[in-house]
This record gives C-alpha cells, structure tokens and sequence, in this order.
C-alpha cells in the first residue's frame, strides 16, 4: 500500500476506487469527498466512518492541513492575504479581496516559478516544486474556514504558472467544480498564464467555461522578451495566434493583463501596437499599474491612464485593474521572499 495515498486530490470516482480494494461500500467515497472538501483537519472528525477505517485512513493516507504561518489583513479594503505553512515546511500565498459580485481569492499554484518574469516576486529563487491538487484546493476550503466567508469567485494568479502544472491544475479545477464539493462554477473562475503555447492549445481542447487571462506585458518581441524569458522561446505572433485559436474553439474571450513599467511599455505608439494585435479577436485588456518589488530596478508607470484613452481610441476595451490591499504587499510572491529573507537572517522558526 503506497504511504502517501492523498485521498483530497482524487475524484469520487477514485476515491469508490479505493474503498472498493479496502473492501468497503461504495458510498464511503462520497461521505469522505465531503468531509475533506468542507476542510477536515484529521480522519477522527470523520465520525460517520467506522473507527477501525479512521485508524486505517490516518495509518496509510496524508491528510494535507496548510497553516497559517502570517496573515495580513488590509486597513484600506478588507483584503486578507494568507502566507501557508505546507506540510513539507514549503510557504504559499492566497489572496481573499472583496468585491460587490462576491469574495474571490487569488491562488497559488507552485511554490516558486520557474518563468522568470523580471517584475515578479515569485520567479526568485526559481521553482521548488508543484502544488498537488489537493494543496491548491486547501487554499480555497481554508481560506473559507479561517475567514468564515464564502467564496464565490477564484483566479489561478497566485504564485507559480499554472499551465506549468497542468494535470493538477485541471484536477484542481474538477474537484472545486464538483456539486458535491465547493462546486464554484467554470465561469466564476479565471486562470492566468505567462502564454505557454502547447498548453493553452490543450486547455482550448477541453473547452471548459473558464476565463483565460494571457499575461501580455507588451506588444513587441524586444521589450517582452526583456520583461518576460519565456518570450525568447514563443514570439509574439505565435502567442496571439494561439489567443486567436482558443477563442475560435472555445467561445470565451481572452483577457489580456497588462502590467505598466515607467518608460518600459506605456508609450503611445505600444498602446498603437497593441491595438493592431488584438485587431479582429473580441479581447479585454487589463492595465495593472505595476506594483514594485524591492528586487526589481521596475517602477509604476504614470501613463496608465493616457495608455488607457489611446487603446480605447482603437476601440479597444480596457480597464485599469483596482488595487487592493496595497498596505499589505498583496502582490503575490512578496510576501514568502519576505519570510524567506528572514528566514536566512533568523534560522530560529515561528517569529511572525
Ligand atoms: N504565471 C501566471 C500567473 C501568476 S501572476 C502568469 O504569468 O499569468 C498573475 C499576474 O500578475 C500576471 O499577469 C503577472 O504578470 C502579474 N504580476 C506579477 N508581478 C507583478 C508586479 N510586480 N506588478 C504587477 N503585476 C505583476
């Protein structure tokens, strides 16, 4: 018996899989999908299951607990963001933000991120390793039980690259979809990509309702691939030429993120580029006002809403992405390089 069955991040249909070898009826798996997806934090809780099965469970299966090592709760907006503990002592972020339509939070999906985008504070220190599906899913379940508020709403632009962990991530996606779990439906999610081309074409295979955010950055192969390596390999053209693709099968438009650097990619004739790329694909441009990371030369940009006006002027719909919880560098990735500069200063653990 494998030591480490990890029973969250198995479907139903695994999990009847399971109890069938165990000798056990079959509604046992979706007595157990319940109490993992409403965030159990040992197989004792799980008091509908014989004792002798608990014993069995807790000897053979991980039951995965994320901790809250920080947590930072915005004076300005209410947004919280987490910094978890896992269980092999790895850190993540997750962001709850408040909105009219509903609590969303922003998740991780690797620890680190091997992508390199030069304004990110994730892609420091490269990738340590993927999240499991379960551990992307404790984000949302904990999240919601730490906070006592509902979540309705998820965006996959946490710490790491989805697409670069693509099993899990859509594994993630099924179970958080599933009725008898969080059941938050496609549309209520989008899912962030630095434009990994071979994956977005098998996203676009899958056809799921969910919204595609490609972070564009920039218009021309020079200044992305400057702010973005993962450029060098790709190209602009074929990225857009996959954007395009996607749309044509899967129906649902693309959101485009744009994050502004001062004298970097907020010129007029970028805002010009821009609109020509986009020309002929019912697109949505999101302009973030670059947010500064201690280890980046970047600044925010002052133009972002003349760069705005000039998209718009092309018929272009763009808008300028609100800031939340800007007194707690709720830019995901700062705050586990905060805890990982300190950890190297003080080897001494807990100090928060
Ligand atoms: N790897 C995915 C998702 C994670 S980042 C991706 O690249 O899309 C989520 C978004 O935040 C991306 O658009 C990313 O480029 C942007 N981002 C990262 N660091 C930023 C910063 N310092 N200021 C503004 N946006 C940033």
């Amino acid at each position: 018996m494998n030591p480490v069955t990890d029973l969250k991040s198995m479907t139903p249909e695994e999990l009847e899989r399971y109890f069938k070898e165990l000798g056990q009826p079959k509604f046992r798996a979706m007595q157990v999908f319940r109490w993992l997806h409403r965030g159990a934090e040992s197989f004792d809780e799980m008091t509908n299951l014989p004792k002798d099965l608990r014993e069995r469970l807790r000897a053979e299966c991980v039951l995965t607990v994320p901790k809250v090592e920080r947590k930072q709760v915005s004076k300005l907006d209410g947004t919280v963001k987490y910094l978890w503990r896992l269980g092999d002592g790895n850190c993540v972020e997750t962001v709850l933000m408040r909105y009219k339509h509903g609590n969303t939070v922003c998740v991780s999906s690797q620890v680190g991120c091997n992508m390199g985008c030069v304004f990110c504070a994730s892609t420091l220190g490269g990738k340590v390793r993927d999240l499991t599906p379960a551990e992307i899913l404790d984000q949302v379940i904990f999240t919601e039980k730490d906070s006592g508020e509902e979540i309705s709403n998820i965006v996959m632009m946490g710490i790491g690259e989805p697409l670069d962990n693509f099993d899990h991530v859509l594994r993630f996606l099924e179970l958080v979809n599933h009725p008898e779990g969080r059941n938050i439906g496609m549309r209520h999610i989008s899912l962030s990509t630095c434009g990994l081309v071979k994956q977005i074409d098998k996203l676009a295979q899958l056809g799921l309702q969910l919204t595609l955010s490609v972070s564009l950055h920039a218009p021309d192969d020079e200044t992305r691939s400057r702010l973005m390596p993962v450029n060098r390999a790709v190209g602009v053209d074929l990225l857009m030429e996959t954007c395009r693709r996607y749309f044509e099968t899967t129906g649902r438009r693309i959101s485009y993120e744009y994050a502004m650097a001062d004298g970097v990619n907020d010129s007029d004739e970028q805002a010009d580029r821009l609109a020509r790329l986009l020309k002929g694909q019912p697109g949505h441009v999101n302009l973030i006002p670059l947010n500064e990371v201690a280890e980046s030369p970047l600044k925010p940009s002052r133009r972002v809403r003349q760069f705005q006006k000039r998209l718009e002027s092309h018929g272009v719909t763009a808008t300028v992405r609100r800031k939340l919880g800007g007194d707690i560098d709720a830019s995901c990735g700062q705050l586990r390089r905060k805890r990982i500069a300190e950890g190297e200063q003080t080897p001494e653990e807990g100090s928060t």
